[in-house]
């Protein structure tokens, strides 16, 4: 198989969800996101079941390895945008993605083993201090009056020398129901352990 001829066969303009699909490499300055129809059909039947559809995590090593050369050979690190939930069992990924975690205690542990990290909150959690808001989400907008695209970000989730750890508030379905109530209840503040404001739930 020619993997180079395969990737860029592969490449398509889309306007599907570039989180979903970039942890195979996607490229959030040109909205480039790979078909996952290029990858055969077992890994894909893996992915279902793994629950993580996209996730480089699920492809072996040797491939990625493959796959990861030819996009970066057209592809600087700068422009990916990459993450994965395998991170734990993929060290292979590290140059390339950042690890998506649900919880503080995984972005704890990933941190600990040097990955840049991606959190994702609930409702009403404390952001670790040591972490940012994605200027991309709804909470950061709702404080600032602005947003920045994947595109445009000054702390793009790509993996690098420069280890980062971002933070996000679910965003899933009945996630804005909650974050309603919540300002009904008086709570309408995204804080850091130290109390300091960083997002507001629902726009002041
Ligand atoms: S931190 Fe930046 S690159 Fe990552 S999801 Fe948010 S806006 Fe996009």
């Amino acid at each position: 198989m020619n993997v180079t001829k395969v990737i860029w066969r592969g490449l398509s303009k889309s306007n599907r969800d570039v989180c979903l699909l970039a942890s195979i490499g996607g490229n959030s300055k040109t909205s480039l996101v790979f078909e996952l129809s290029l990858i055969p059909t077992a890994i894909i039947e893996a992915w279902d079941e793994y629950n993580a559809p996209g996730d480089a995590c699920m492809i072996p090593p040797g491939v990625w390895t493959k796959v990861e050369r030819a996009i970066l050979r057209r592809y600087a690190l700068e422009f990916w945008l990459a993450y994965t939930h395998g991170w734990d069992g993929a060290p292979h990924l590290q140059a390339t993605h950042v690890a998506s975690v649900n919880s503080r205690d995984k972005a704890l542990e990933a941190r600990g083993m040097d990955w840049s990290v991606f959190e994702v909150l609930d409702v009403g959690a404390p952001m670790s201090s040591q972490s940012a808001l994605c200027p991309g989400s709804k909470e950061f907008s709702n404080k600032r009056g602005f947003k920045i695209g994947c595109g445009s970000c000054p702390m793009a989730c790509n993996a690098g020398a420069a280890k980062k750890w971002r933070a996000v508030v679910t965003h899933g379905n009945g996630d804005a129901s909650r974050k309603a109530a919540a300002n009904r209840r008086g709570n309408n503040e995204l804080m850091n352990e130290r109390g300091q404001v960083k997002g507001l739930y629902v726009a002041a």
